[in-house]
C-alpha cells in the first residue's frame, strides 16, 4: 500500500523492508549485548564517551529530519535535547550502526526494527511527556524510545514480548545507566496493571484496536499513542486522551507502517 501514499503522508516504521537494510534484517543482537555488557574493562568505553561518539551524526538528524519538510515540525525541545544526547547507535546492532542515524527504521533481529528517528520524535512529542510523568511503553525493542522517555522523566515502564530483545534492551539500558526504566518481559496487550495508572502510555507496534486494558490503565486527563490497523497495512497513528470522566477521544497523526502488535499468552497481565 505504500505506493498509494504521499512519501510525506508515509512513514513506513517496518514490514516492507527498506532499501538496502533487507540482508541485514538476519543480524542477530548478541553482539550488541557482548559489546556493551561483557566487552571487558580494557575494551569498554567510558559512560562519557558513549554519549559523545557520533554527536555530529545526531545533530545532523536533529536539524534536518526533525525540521519538518512537509512534515510536522518536532519543535519541543525536551524532544530534541533527548535526540541529540541518546546514543542511537548503541541501540542498534553492530552490523546495522552504519545506518544508524539514516531517515529510516533498522532491522533489530528477531524481524523488529527500531523506529525511524523521526517517528520517535513525533510520537515522543504528540505524547507530551513532562518530568515526573509516569509513562508505560508497549514495544521496548531495543531500549531506544524507553531511554529518550527516560530522559524526560525517571518513571518509564516497558514491555516486550520477544525474550532476546527484552534480555538485550535491559543490558543496553543498564549499561549506558538508564537504571531507573522498568523493563518487563509480557505481553503489553495487558499493560502493567500493578504500575498503573499512567499519566502516559505509548504503543510502539500496530494494534487492531485500542486495547481495552492500555485505556483503563489510563489515568484521568492521560494521553496513549498508538497506530491502529492490520498488520503490514497502512496503519494510522492515533493520540487517544482520557477525559475527567473517562471518555475516550481520538485524532490521526499520520499514517504509518509498525510491525504488528503479537497477541501472547497474558502473560503480562
Ligand atoms: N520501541 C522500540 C521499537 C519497537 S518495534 C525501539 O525503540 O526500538 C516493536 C516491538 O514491539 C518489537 O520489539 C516487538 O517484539 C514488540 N511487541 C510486539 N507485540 C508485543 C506485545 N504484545 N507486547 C509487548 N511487546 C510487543
Amino acid at each position: 500500500m505504500a505506493h498509494l501514499q504521499r512519501p510525506s503522508q508515509l512513514r513506513i516504521r517496518c514490514g516492507s523492508p527498506v532499501a538496502g537494510l533487507a540482508l541485514l534484517a538476519a543480524a542477530t543482537f548478541l553482539p550488541a549485548v557482548l559489546f556493551l555488557s561483557v566487552g571487558g574493562a580494557a575494551a569498554r568505553p567510558d559512560i562519557a564517551e558513549m554519549f559523545s561518539e557520533r554527536r555530529q551524526e545526531r545533530e545532523t538528524m536533529v536539524f534536518t529530519q526533525l525540521k519538518g519538510h512537509f512534515r510536522t515540525e518536532i519543535a519541543d525541545k525536551v524532544v530534541i535535547d533527548a535526540m541529540l544526547k541518546v546514543p542511537r547507535h548503541l541501540f542498534i546492532p553492530p552490523a546495522n550502526r552504519a545506518f544508524a542515524y539514516y531517515d529510516t527504521p533498522v532491522p533489530i533481529g528477531h524481524g523488529q526494527t527500531i523506529s525511524q528517528p523521526y517517528i520517535v520524535a513525533l510520537m515522543t512529542q504528540a505524547l507530551d511527556v513532562r518530568p515526573g510523568m509516569k509513562v508505560l511503553e508497549v514495544g521496548t525493542g531495543s531500549g531506544y524510545q524507553a531511554a529518550i522517555l527516560a530522559e524526560i522523566t525517571p518513571h518509564v515502564f516497558t514491555i516486550e514480548i520477544i525474550e532476546p530483545l527484552y534480555k538485550n534492551a535491559q543490558a543496553v539500558l543498564t549499561t549506558l545507566g538508564y537504571s531507573s526504566v522498568a523493563v518487563r518481559l509480557g505481553d503489553g496487550y495487558y499493560g502493567i496493571q500493578e504500575y498503573s495508572p499512567f499519566d502516559r502510555i505509548i504503543v510502539t507496534c500496530a494494534a487492531l484496536h485500542i486495547p481495552p486494558p492500555l485505556f483503563e490503565q489510563l489515568k484521568p486527563g492521560g494521553k496513549m499513542v498508538i497506530p491502529v490497523g492490520g498488520p503490514f497495512e497502512t496503519q494510522r497513528l492515533l493520540l487517544v486522551t482520557k477525559d475527567q470522566e473517562g471518555g475516550r477521544t481520538s485524532k490521526t497523526l499520520e499514517l504509518v507502517r509498525f510491525v504488528p502488535l503479537i497477541r501472547g499468552t497474558g502473560e503480562g497481565r
